[in-house]
């Protein structure tokens, strides 16, 4: 298969791949909420890694154990299982807050969002810890100005159903920076564009995981509407990199975290056809309500004040998730009797 372990740099188990804390660094404690999830399991390896203290803090309402189960045993790791929407008391360095509903199927159910932050920010004010948020390009809605910068506001419906997320994460960049004027706290906003990789929800609808789904089950590939909507995908690790060179920088944000390579859903899963399966096949569906048009991050305020881009294209970070899907794809058929 195409899928190569070396390339795949994230990848660590329990006891190898570990570096120690660099000289003039000192070894940092770091909660990770959401750590259990897609983003925050990838996170969580490379500061692991990197030689940190990690805790993650996740209700598993969209995550696994099984994406950290690597770690379990390592006494530099710990797991706690809480839901965000209550206080926690806890001694960091630094936050990571991903906790969060991610996707249209699971967001519409949860105040995560607005109490979730609230109560990370006010841990971060009391032990005086760095905050970063995990925001979105949905804050841009279905976007008037094509490619997004982070000075656009943004053009979203307040009252749809997809409101409850962009919304959300609208209020919790209000908060983030209410907190950093308001009580001086340490401060960093990432607005993420579509991100895809191995852990990846198999299930939750996210395009991206459908049509990888879909290839490796010999099914049609959904494509909604008339599949010319765009989006950039960006893989994993370019991810994790852009939000750990944002968390140990200067600059508060918010910086647009994407890859700036611009598909439709018709050119996306000509790509899935040509890189997973040249006999997939295409079937279309109606499109769901406020599908934002096109999307499509502006990167040079990251590029310039970050030093980040990102390196791995499509064509090379779609065959690096097909092994990890097609052995979950497995196990599942394997667990129905099938
Ligand atoms: P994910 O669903 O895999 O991860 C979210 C994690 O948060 C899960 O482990 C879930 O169990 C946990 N969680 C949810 N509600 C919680 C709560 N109340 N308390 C504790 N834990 C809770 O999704 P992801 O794709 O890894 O997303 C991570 C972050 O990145 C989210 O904040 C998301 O909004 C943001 N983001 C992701 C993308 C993307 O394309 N993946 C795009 C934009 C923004
Ligand atoms: N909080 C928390 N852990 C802490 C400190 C605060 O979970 O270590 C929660 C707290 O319960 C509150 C929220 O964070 O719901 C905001 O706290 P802050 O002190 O800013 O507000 P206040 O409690 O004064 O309203
Ligand atoms: N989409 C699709 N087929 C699917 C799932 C999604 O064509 O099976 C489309 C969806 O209508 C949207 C795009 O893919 O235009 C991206 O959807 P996703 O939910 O992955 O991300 P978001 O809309 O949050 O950017």
């Amino acid at each position: 298969s195409s899928y190569n372990d070396k390339d795949f740099s994230f990848r660590v188990n329990g006891g190898t791949g570990r570096v120690p804390v660099g000289v003039g660094r000192k070894r940092m404690r770091i909660v990770v909420t959401g750590g259990a999830g897609f983003v925050g399991s990838h996170l969580v390896d490379k500061l692991i890694k990197r030689g940190d203290d990690v805790i993650v803090i996740d209700n598993f309402f969209t995550g696994r154990k099984e994406n950290v189960k690597h770690h379990f045993g390592n006494p530099r790791f710990e797991l706690i299982r809480h839901d965000v929407v209550e206080p926690i008391l806890l001694e960091v360095d630094q936050i990571y807050h991903l906790a969060c509903p991610a996707s249209p199927v699971h967001y519409k159910y949860n105040p995560t969002n607005v109490m979730g932050t609230l109560n990370m920010l006010g841990l971060a004010k009391r032990i005086g810890a760095r905050f970063l948020l995990t925001s979105t390009s949905e804050v841009y809605g279905d976007p008037l100005e094509h490619p997004q910068k982070e000075t656009y506001w943004g053009h979203v419906n307040p009252i749809g159903v997809r409101s409850c997320y962009d919304e959300g994460k609208r209020t919790a960049e209000t908060l983030t920076m209410d907190y950093h004027r308001g009580a001086n706290v340490e401060v960093r906003i990432a607005r993420i564009f579509n991100t895809y990789g191995p852990r990846m929800c198999l299930d939750d609808g996210r395009v991206v995981s459908n049509f990888v789904a879909q290839a490796i089950r010999k099914q049609p590939m959904t494509v909604y509407g008339d599949g010319k909507q765009t989006r950039s995908f960006q893989f994993v690790s370019d991810l994790v990199d852009g939000l750990v060179a944002l968390m140990e920088g200067e600059h508060i944000g918010p910086f647009n975290l994407g890859n700036p390579g611009e598909f439709t859903m018709l050119e996306l899963a000509g790509v899935v056809k040509e890189v997973i399966d040249p006999s997939a096949t295409i079937e279309f569906k109606a499109n769901t309500a406020d599908d934002p048009h096109k999307r499509k991050p502006d990167i040079s305020k990251a590029k310039e004040l970050l030093n980040w881009e990102p390196k791995i294209s499509l064509q090379e970070g779609l065959p690096l998730m097909v092994n990890d899907f097609r052995n979950r794809i497995l196990n599942e058929d394997e667990g129905k009797g099938n």
